[in-house]
This record gives structure tokens, C-alpha cells and sequence, in this order.
């Protein structure tokens, strides 16, 4: 049978149309080969990345590359992009490994930002803008009955974005990429180089074989799946509660207010979160919802059809992406670096505990640990600590935010989260007040 090296498939299907027997399916994130495969080998020359493989023929090892850089960043989302981009722009050699082949897809988000959390990083432009939000309305839902709130915006604060994300994190990416960094996708780290306890570098895995990267700095951008921080001894588990779990469609022909984010606060088909209709310009939108992990016996992908089903402007709809994902709403891990390495973004937990919203604040800690990575790397001393100060700085700013706003989320347990208290909360927290 023919077998499919997953380091080199990219997914395309020229193979498909080539076998005669039709023993080739492309599943969504699979090349499966199927039992009537004969091993003819047409398919062999049609994959443009050389990933199939005859059975019989000798899989030869690539070799292991050496390489060495002054920081290699692991993810490619807002967080290891501005991390890269800020690394490179004091000088250093980066490089930015991201596993996916296409940087920002699929897209695990809800797209929304403050204008200020953007502003100090790039200036708004319409190739990865779909909608300019200039109100919030928050829903509350008791024993059935909505109550709705006007979030007042607090001036320019309350402005804010929805981004097409696709093209937002390739942009941010490629900005790295201008001030210096490499950038290499479908790469996947698969490990860290140590000596000692010391993290010096990563094995990396792509289309071009096995690479060993020795580098001075490893900055951990790797989102919610993050394997950095564990390999480097870091205590990154989150406790079930502190994890949200999420469904989300982007609904195409519906009629929604194209500048104001709407949030449903309905402790019983969204227990300890919320559900969003966020606008996408277009009459489109992302509606979804998220479940604190572990307190609804239904899939969030249950609840969210029933939850569109339950609104008739929404059931109009037609959904044409389906989106899954997790957002720690955790107070960051007690450390977030070691010898030789920081971890930056959702891989830090670094995400608003009342909103779920991290990607001001993995640009933000991107940027922090860049900065911390390049004065350590010239002062000779990349210890844990001298690379504290990333966790100094971070916890004496945005992170005394996501304490205050850990404790309130504490204070108000999942069946309080409709009350009028947690309703003003909520509102500051999305960039308004009641
Ligand atoms: P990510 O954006 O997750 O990027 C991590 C990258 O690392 C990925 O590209 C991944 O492929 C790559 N990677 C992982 N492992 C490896 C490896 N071993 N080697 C190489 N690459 C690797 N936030 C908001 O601010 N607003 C919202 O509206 C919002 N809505 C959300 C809705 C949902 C349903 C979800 C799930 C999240 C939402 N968030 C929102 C959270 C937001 O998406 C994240 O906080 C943000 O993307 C974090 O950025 P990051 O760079 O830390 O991680």
C-alpha cells in the first residue's frame, strides 16, 4: 500500500484524481489510502510534495540539519509573531517556526479587539478588518427572559475591531519577516535542545527533514496546545475550570447591527460563559458559544444550535465554517520562564479571564518578551533570572489586570453570571460600563 508521510502532505489532492482505483481520499486534515489501493505508483509523481511513498521503497532518513539562530520563537500567532518581529528588530537572528502550512488557519477565534490593544502594534487596515464595532449589547438571560444592555463606550476605548484573522496573524508575520526574522511553516517543533536544565535550542521537524537549532532564547508561542513550557519543566496543566471550551459558525445571511458585538450571558445554555454574535460585515457574523469545561453534559456545538435555533434572526442563517477551540481562563502559571526560555501568549495563559480575549495580550507579551530576550542576549546572561524581568514587568501590568479580573470571575459563580453585580463587571471588562 502507499503510505503518506504527514511531515510533507499539505492536503492539496492532485494525488486523488490520478488513482484508478479511487483508493485515495482526502479527508479534511488526512490523506487516508484505502484497502483497494494496487501500489500502480501513478500517484507517486503527482504529489508536488513528494510526501507518498511505494511501500516497498526505502524510506531514507533525511538528515539532520544543524542550525543556530539567537532566538527561535515556536508558533506563529499574534504572540511569536510580534515576539519575532520585535526580536529581529533589535538585531537578532530569529527564526519563527509555525506547524500549520497556512499562518492564522484554520482560525480558532471570535476575531474581536479593543482599538487600544491594537493600536500600539500595527495601524487598522481594511485587508484584515470586517467590521469596525462602535457599541457592545449585553443580553442577559433569566428563567428565559432577555433582558438587554446597552454597554455606554468609555470614548475611543469602547472602538473596536472584528478581524479577519487569516489574514491579520500572516500579516503580523510577515512584518517579522520585513525587520529580519526567518519564517519557516509547516514546521512543527518537536522538542527542546537542553544542557542541563538550560533549554539552548529546538528539534525541529518540516517538508526539508529533521533540524537541531541551537539558540540563545526559546520563546514558547504555541498557543493552547503549548508543549514548550512542559518540555522546559514549566508547570503549564490548567485545571478543568479554568478552561473554556468553545463552538463557534461564522453565519452567512443574516440580518445583524453591522458595528455593535453582542454578548448573551445564559447560565443554562452557556453555564460559567457566554454566547457572541460578533459582526463580519456583509450580513455575516461569528456566533458562538463557550462552556466553563466541565459544567454542561452537552457539547458546546449542542448548545450553539440550539442557541441559534432559539433566535430567529440568527436560524435564518447558513453556517459556512465551523470553528472548535479552548481558552485558558487561568491566572498565568507561577513561572513563565526558565534558563534559556519564555513562554509568551496562550502557551502563558495570558488571556482575560472574564472575556476569554488574548490576542492584545499575546501581542502585548510578545513584544515584552522579545524586548527582555534581546537585552539578556547582550548582557551575556539568558538565566531564568535575568529573564525574569519578563515575568516582573508582565505581572506589574497586564497581568494585574487578569488577577482582578481572575478574582472577580471567582467571586461570581456560574449561576450568578446574570445578576445585574456580574452585569457591570462584564461591561468594563468589554471595554464599556453599564
Ligand atoms: P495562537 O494564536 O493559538 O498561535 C499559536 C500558534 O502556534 C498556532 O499557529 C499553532 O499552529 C502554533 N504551534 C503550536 N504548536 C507548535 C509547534 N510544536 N511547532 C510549531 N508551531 C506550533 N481572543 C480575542 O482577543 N478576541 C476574541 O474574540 C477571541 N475569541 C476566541 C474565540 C474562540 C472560539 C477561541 C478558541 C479563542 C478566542 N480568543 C479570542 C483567544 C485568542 O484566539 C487567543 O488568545 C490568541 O490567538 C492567542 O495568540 P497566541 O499567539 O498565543 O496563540
Amino acid at each position: 500500500m502507499i503510505s503518506v508521510d504527514a511531515a510533507r502532505c499539505c492536503y492539496c489532492g492532485a494525488c486523488v484524481s490520478v488513482c484508478p482505483v479511487g483508493a485515495l481520499d482526502l479527508q479534511e486534515t488526512r490523506l487516508a489510502v484505502s484497502e483497494e489501493c494496487m501500489e500502480c505508483g501513478l500517484c507517486l509523481p503527482a504529489c508536488p510534495m513528494g510526501a507518498l511513498r511505494a511501500t516497498e521503497a526505502q524510506v531514507r532518513p533525511l538528515p539532520t540539519i544543524r542550525d543556530s539562530c539567537d532566538v527561535v520563537v515556536v508558533g506563529a500567532g499574534p504572540g511569536g509573531a510580534v515576539a519575532a518581529w520585535e526580536a529581529a528588530a533589535h538585531g537578532l537572528s530569529v527564526l519563527l517556526l509555525e506547524k500549520r502550512q497556512e499562518i492564522g488557519s484554520p482560525v480558532r477565534c471570535a476575531e474581536g479587539i479593543g482599538h487600544d490593544a491594537l493600536l500600539p502594534f500595527i495601524e487598522p487596515d481594511p485587508a484584515w478588518i470586517s467590521a469596525r464595532i462602535s457599541s457592545a449589547r449585553i443580553i442577559t438571560v433569566h428563567d428565559g427572559r432577555e433582558r438587554v444592555w446597552q454597554a455606554q463606550g468609555r470614548g475611543e476605548r469602547q472602538v473596536g475591531y472584528v478581524l479577519e484573522r487569516r489574514v491579520f496573524d500572516r500579516v503580523l508575520a510577515e512584518k517579522a519577516a520585513l525587520a529580519g526574522a526567518r519564517v519557516q511553516v509547516k514546521t512543527a517543533a518537536l522538542g527542546l535542545l537542553r544542557e542541563g536544565q538550560r533549554v539552548v535550542g529546538v528539534v525541529a521537524e518540516g517538508p526539508w527533514g529533521r533540524r537541531e537549532i541551537a539558540a540563545r532564547v526559546v520563546i514558547g508561542a504555541d498557543g493552547i496546545e503549548s508543549r514548550v513550557g512542559r518540555w522546559a519543566g514549566l508547570e503549564t496543566t490548567l485545571p478543568q475550570q479554568d478552561q473554556m471550551t468553545c463552538a463557534q459558525f461564522l453565519l452567512a445571511g443574516i440580518d445583524v447591527a453591522p458595528h455593535c458585538t453582542c454578548y448573551y450571558l445564559d447560565p443554562v445554555l452557556a453555564p460559567g460563559g457566554y454566547a457572541w454574535v460578533f459582526p463580519k460585515g456583509g450580513q455575516r457574523a461569528n456566533v458562538g458559544l463557550g462552556v466553563q469545561a466541565g459544567l454542561s453534559a452537552s457539547a458546546p456545538v449542542e448548545l450553539l444550535t440550539r442557541f441559534i435555533e432559539s433566535h430567529a434572526f440568527l436560524s435564518q442563517g447558513n453556517p459556512v465554517t465551523l470553528i472548535a477551540g479552548g481558552v485558558p481562563v487561568a491566572m498565568p502559571p507561577a513561572r513563565l520562564v526558565t534558563d534559556g526560555c519564555l513562554l509568551v501568549g496562550d502557551a502563558a495563559r495570558q488571556v482575560d479571564p472574564l472575556t476569554g480575549g488574548g490576542i492584545g495580550n499575546a501581542m502585548a507579551a510578545g513584544r515584552l518578551a522579545g524586548r527582555v530576550a534581546a537585552s539578556a542576549i547582550a548582557a551575556g546572561d539568558v538565566s531564568a533570572v535575568a529573564l525574569s524581568r519578563y515575568e516582573h514587568e508582565w505581572a506589574a501590568g497586564i497581568g494585574r489586570q487578569m488577577a482582578r479580573n481572575f478574582r472577580l470571575r471567582a467571586r461570581f459563580p456560574p449561576a450568578e453570571r446574570c445578576s445585574e453585580r456580574f452585569l457591570s463587571v462584564f461591561a468594563m471588562a468589554v471595554g464599556g460600563s453599564k
